[in-house]
């Protein structure tokens, strides 16, 4: 079992997209993927067509109140793709996990007591750098960092490296990271500019697929379906199911450690 946490401090980067659109192109790909949504604003649950205000379990039973982590399984509409959904609850979390004994391990801790049997677990994370982005990442084998190639965005990234020195160091030693360009317009120059910027600087830390901006992208949520059952034949479902065969690639190579 494979864990990915996506996380980025600044919103709308993609985050969510990234998570529903790949978890659905892993699952098309035969893998049984668990989604796991950690924003209290509950877009990834809303996007795999459930109702945060009827979420009875959420990521906050598990994080707040010691709920077993199978407990809180939903199927969503999507075959080999599973749900922990999200609820308004989950604002409470960022709030009252440091309280909490060894908080940073309780995410970490439950999967490995659920002992599940999912090939990849996609964390969609809040946009901060809190003690729930923290659970994510001690759980995670690898960051995925969705950002843009704006200058703010490759600003925010200083930051975040920083983090993930610090939580190798403290907590969990085999976390990698890989970057991952999206709502990418080539004919803007800056963002020609900046990318070609980016993967010299981080060399093989930045994916090879990229995301370009697609209108269908903002549709799909709407329809309650991922790009690839929306708009199967769009150049965003091709350029997701291009990122799951990167994504299995490199999991399988990297041969890394199973959470
Ligand atoms: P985050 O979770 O990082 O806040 P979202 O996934 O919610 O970001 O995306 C922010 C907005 O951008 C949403 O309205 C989403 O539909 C839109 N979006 C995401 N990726 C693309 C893309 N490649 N092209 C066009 N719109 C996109
Ligand atoms: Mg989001």
């Amino acid at each position: 079992m494979y864990t990915i946490a996506f996380s980025n401090e600044k919103g709308g980067v993609a985050k969510t997209t990234t998570t529903v659109s790949l978890g659905a192109c892993l699952a098309e790909a035969g893998r049984k993927v668990l989604a796991v949504d950690l924003d209290p604003q509950a877009n990834l649950t809303l996007a795999l067509g459930v109702e945060p205000t009827r979420v009875v379990h959420s990521t906050a039973s598990i994080l707040l109140h010691d709920l077993p982590l199978r407990q809180a399984i939903l199927p969503s509409s999507v075959s080999n793709l599973d749900l922990i959904p999200g609820s308004s609850e989950t604002s409470q979390s960022e709030r009252y996990l440091p309280v909490r004994e060894r908080y940073e391990y309780l995410l970490r801790d439950a999967f490995q007591q659920a002992a599940l049997q999912y090939d990849f677990v996609l964390m969609d994370c809040p946009p901060a750098l809190g003690s729930v982005t923290l659970n994510a990442l001690v759980a995670s084998n690898l960051l995925l960092i969705p950002t843009q190639a704006e200058f703010f965005s490759i600003y925010a990234l200083k930051n975040l490296m920083n983090w993930v020195r610090r939580i190798r160091s403290e907590y969990n030693p085999h976390l990698t990271y890989r970057l991952l360009l999206t709502l990418f317009d080539r004919r803007n120059r800056i963002h020609r500019l900046l990318s070609e910027q980016l993967r010299s600087n981080f060399n093989n830390g930045v994916l090879e697929t990229v995301i370009e901006v697609d209108t269908k992208l903002r549709e799909s949520p709407i329809a309650g379906a991922p790009i690839i059952f929306h708009a199967p034949k769009s150049r965003a479902a091709a350029q997701y199911r291009a990122l799951a065969q990167e994504i299995i690639a490199y999991v399988e190579k990297a041969n890394l450690q199973p959470a």
